[in-house]
């Protein structure tokens, strides 16, 4: 599991989405804030076998939350979804 980026680091770097090329900041208030959205800077590995994303192998990407919502709706089965308190982090309403 990576380790959570503090929001200073988050706002030094750049995140451009692997899949669409667009940036992830996105502005979040009238005052001109803006913040990151997406999967960031993401680590994959291909596991012991793995004979698709071949074993040994980590790939590291960013997905913007177009992308994201865009795969979402591509998926056969859709991801599960829920609620979370936005201070606490606790998830509720499965
Ligand atoms: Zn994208």
């Amino acid at each position: 599991m990576p380790e959570e980026m503090t929001e200073e680091e988050k706002q030094a770097k750049k995140y451009i989405c692997n899949k669409c090329g667009r940036s992830c900041e996105i502005e979040i208030s009238t005052a001109g804030d803006k913040s990151f959205f997406g999967l960031l800077e993401t680590v994959v590995r291909g596991e012991y076998g793995s004979p698709v994303l071949s074993d040994g192998t980590a790939y590291k990407f960013t997905i913007c939350e177009q992308c994201l919502q865009e795969f979402f709706n591509s998926c056969v089965i859709s991801p599960e979804e829920s609620n979370y308190d936005l201070l606490t982090g606790e998830v509720y309403g499965r």
